[in-house]
């Protein structure tokens, strides 16, 4: 097993036919993947097996209390042996990448805890030396869709779970800021002509061809990007 994955939410089943399908799904049967769901409530020793609590200091909403979290990780690590690297999904953590999946795709144990309502006691952070992860600027209800976010983006880039791993160099954020514009047949569609140099042959012409389109747009889309990329460099551009 490469990588093993526990995420830790009090919604299981919005997240396990997602882990059980398409990619993460062969992954897991082609065993270079482990992925266990638990639910955070099985953690709680109140006999209500209560998660949350009001916010000290006042304020709408709950807060997940700090004990079953803190305790899912402790007999996570215990019960696998192994001292995993945390993420705690919040919207404010660091922006999650791709380069940010490559750094965790070289783990071995990972343990993602969702948060809900108006997130996790802050205390959990520090006592289980988690990382903060934020999938984007805006604001969902609950971590499960960021920790499919990341356990999918992180899970891709093992060797052996893509079918085809040359399809990682044509990956945006990869070798260059975007990946190639794609076509496939026909070769006309609606009055648009597929671009003739993709029928040409000629591998080495549609290869600078798909890289200039491919740093055109990203120029056009994602200026940010394409400031600090280090195609701009092999390309001579700055
Ligand atoms: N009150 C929190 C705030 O303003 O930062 C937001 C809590 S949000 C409603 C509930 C949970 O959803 C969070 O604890 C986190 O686990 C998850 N979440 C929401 N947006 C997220 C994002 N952009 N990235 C990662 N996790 C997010």
């Amino acid at each position: 097993m490469r990588l093993r994955i526990d995420i830790v939410t009090l919604f299981p089943e919005a997240i396990r036919p997602y882990v059980d399908a398409a990619l993460l799904g062969r992954a897991q049967k082609k065993g270079l993947v482990f992925i266990k769901i638990h639910n955070l409530r099985s953690f709680s020793q109140d006999r209500y097996r209560t998660v949350d609590d009001y916010p000290f200091g006042g304020g709408p909403g709950m807060v997940l209390k700090p004990e079953p979290l803190v305790r899912a990780v402790r007999f996570i690590s215990e019960y696998t042996q192994s001292i995993p690297l945390v993420i705690v999904t919040s919207p404010q953590g660091e922006l999650f990448t791709q380069h940010m999946a490559w750094e965790l795709a070289q783990e071995k144990h990972l343990v993602i805890l969702c948060g809900r309502y108006q997130g996790i006691d802050e205390r959990v952070i520090t006592l289980t030396n988690a990382r903060e992860i934020s999938i984007g600027d805006y604001v969902l209800s609950g971590g499960e869709l960021p920790a499919l976010v990341i356990t999918e983006a992180v899970v891709r880039l093992i060797p052996g779970a893509l079918g085809d791993e040359e399809s990682l160099r044509y990956d945006s954020f990869s070798e260059y800021p975007f990946g190639p514009p794609q076509y496939t047949r026909p070769r006309v569609f609606c009055g648009l002509a597929v671009p003739e140099i993709l029928l040409s042959g000629d591998h080495a012409r549609i290869e600078k061809w798909r890289r200039e389109k491919a740093l055109e747009k990203a120029r056009r889309m994602r200026p940010d990007l394409f400031l600090n990329s280090r195609c701009e460099k092999k390309e001579g551009v700055v």
